[in-house]
């Protein structure tokens, strides 16, 4: 398998290992840390087009969507009073939960 590409935020922790296609998300950020999603892409001022996600954080030994967390951050909102529904309505369209929708790395 490949490596995880090494993201700051970690402090040298050990990554949880990518878990086949299908299987519950266990946080490790392969698929972020690969390539941005639709939604960093079209709603993250000037993302870039390739490379890891801006919105990516890591929190307690897994990383987690900065854009369901915390949206008006990453959009440079004015303020935060809509990330609840906001970021539900992010995770509603990315699928969170609902297992890792990644595909295995050859
Ligand atoms: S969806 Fe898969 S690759 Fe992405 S963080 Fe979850 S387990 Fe890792
Ligand atoms: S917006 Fe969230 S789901 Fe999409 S690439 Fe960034 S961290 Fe991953």
């Amino acid at each position: 398998m490949a490596t995880v590409a090494l993201i700051d935020g970690t402090n040298g922790e050990r990554l949880p290992i990518k878990p086949a296609y299908g299987l519950a998300c266990n946080g490790c950020g392969w698929c972020c840390a690969t390539e941005a999603c639709g939604v960093a892409r079209e709603h993250i001022p000037d993302h870039p087009a390739e490379g890891p996600c801006q919105a990516l954080e890591h929190d307690a030994g897994r990383f987690v969507c900065g854009m369901i967390r915390r949206p008006s951050h990453y959009m440079r909102l004015p303020n935060d009073w809509a990330d609840g529904p906001l970021g539900g309505m992010i995770a509603d369209a990315l699928g969170a939960g609902r297992g890792c929708d990644a595909d295995d790395p050859r």
